[in-house]
């Protein structure tokens, strides 16, 4: 069995919808996660802001547009007269029950019901356009097995057994459909794994059900050798370590959602990455076996905040690091990058929540400077320190860029450096050019 993961851009109108139906088609009792079609969850997001500005009027404008799309889409998408009701009968339904919450105040809770929507919807047009076909797909609903805790992370066990429980209930089905995204937190409320979290789901159930392998279906062939977003002229890494992808995915790589490889990496399930608009492209292979020898590829993630906290006496001071971690402990506010001289320590973040308070506390340790709208540049390949000159290129290529900090060493597979966000886009390019 496979776990394939179809992006909001691979279902993102009734010609995608049906190019995935194909492609999904002919798998035999695979799992196939779906995202929302690409705009509905920052339209979702949107209606979600305006019901709490109580800008009534942009509600119902930004509701009946999204409802408008999708009007078009089941009349694009459906051959016959009683698929276009029967899919019309089943939007009509979720946008009721939009409706009906924006009718409420609005609150994390319901927030995160109205942002549910999309990978509901998605999944049943595909579910009625498979049966349209003549298959028989079932629609597993995610709700009853995807589970986080208190801490945001996935319950194991409970996703094991019950999306077991749920495939068990069908044994005539010849494919299972699921969304992407969406779960249940300990209250029992509809939560989800954060924006681009259908890739965390396909992961999780692959790991957790033993998948021969995870498809992550995407509108590229596969993760390239920098972003094709700021750099021209990027290529498909064909293979990567486990340990490279988690890293590219943690550090901005946006083809992967930032944690969605640790699941499958921890299980040894291969995950692939393979392209909608091109099925026959090779993509990428990540699995446990490393390409010696070689930089691999270069991302960015944004909105970092450096902070510096100088001590006079930290050189002495045995138990100094301990006193800072304990903050960020306490604050919940996990560290990326951390850098030390004689005097002082230096580390970054990239949630902002408690930020005035840890600033508070560490100013008792020392002096404390801060310094926003950074971006960490991470260089991702066989990094060992033994395999000599490969940081000493990285760093010559950014010869002509102020670095704020620099870490190496903490893996075998990274070589980060904090640099200003205005010269991101220059440091991206510079990298390709100096290294690939
Ligand atoms: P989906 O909707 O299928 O989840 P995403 O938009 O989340 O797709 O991810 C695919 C996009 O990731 C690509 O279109 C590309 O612009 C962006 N991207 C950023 N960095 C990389 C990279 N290193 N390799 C490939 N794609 C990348
Ligand atoms: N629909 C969600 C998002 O846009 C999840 C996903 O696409 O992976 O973030
Ligand atoms: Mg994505």
């Amino acid at each position: 069995m496979k776990v394939k993961k179809f992006g909001g851009t691979s279902v993102g109108s009734a010609e995608r919808i049906r190019n995935v139906g194909k492609l999904i088609s002919g798998c035999k009792k695979d799992i196939v996660v779906l995202s929302a079609m690409s705009g509905t969850t920052n339209s979702l997001l949107e209606i979600s802001s305006a019901i709490k500005d109580g800008d009534r009027l942009r509600v119902s404008g930004l509701i009946d547009s999204l409802r408008q799309k999708y009007t078009l889409t089941i009349d694009e998408l459906y051959k016959t007269e009683e698929y276009k009701e029967e899919a019309t009968k089943a939007i009509d339904e979720i946008f009721n029950e939009l409706k009906d919450i924006s009718e409420k105040p609005s609150s994390p809770k319901t927030e995160k019901e109205i942002v549910s929507k999309g990978e509901m919807m998605s999944t049943r047009l595909m579910q009625l356009h498979l049966q349209e076909e003549g298959f028989k797909p079932a629609l597993l609903p995610a709700l009853d097995f995807m589970k986080i805790d208190r801490h945001g992370e996935p319950v194991e066990d409970f996703i094991r057994s019950e999306a077991s429980k749920a495939l068990a209930g069908h044994p005539e089905a010849d494919l299972y459909i699921t969304q992407g995204f969406i779960c249940r937190n300990e209250q029992g409320e509809i939560d989800n794994l954060q924006r681009g979290g259908s890739d965390y789901t396909a992961s999780l159930l692959g790991a957790l059900l033993n998948a021969e392998e995870i498809e992550i279906w995407t509108d590229i062939d596969g993760m390239h050798n920098n972003d094709p977003r700021f750099v021209e002229d990027t290529r498909p890494v064909h293979n990567l370590h486990f340990e490279e992808a988690a890293e590219l995915a943690y550090f901005g790589a946006k083809i992967l959602h930032p944690t969605c490889i640790l699941p499958a990496r921890q299980h040894n399930v291969p995950v692939r990455l393979l392209n909608t608009m091109d099925p026959a492209a090779e993509g990428t292979l990540i699995e446990n076996n490393l390409e010696r020898s070689s930089i691999k590829a270069v991302a960015a993630k944004d909105n970092i905040t450096a902070i510096k906290i100088k001590s006079g006496r930290m050189l002495l001071a045995y138990g100094f690091l301990k006193k800072v971690f304990e903050i960020f402990e306490k604050y919940e506010t996990s560290i990326d990058m951390i850098t030390t001289s004689e005097v002082g320590v230096s580390l970054t973040i990239d949630n902002e929540k408690n930020l005035p308070r840890i600033e508070e506390e560490l100013s008792r340790l020392g002096t404390v400077t801060v310094d926003r709208d950074m971006v960490i540049i991470c260089v991702v390949g066989d990094l060992e320190w033994t395999n000599k000159g490969f940081e000493a290129a990285a760093l010559e290529a950014l010869r002509n860029v102020p670095v704020r900090m620099i870490s190496y060493g903490g893996s075998n597979y990274n070589i980060s450096f904090l640099i200003r966000k205005e010269d991101k886009t220059k440091a991206l390019r510079l990298l390709s050019y100096h290294l690939f």
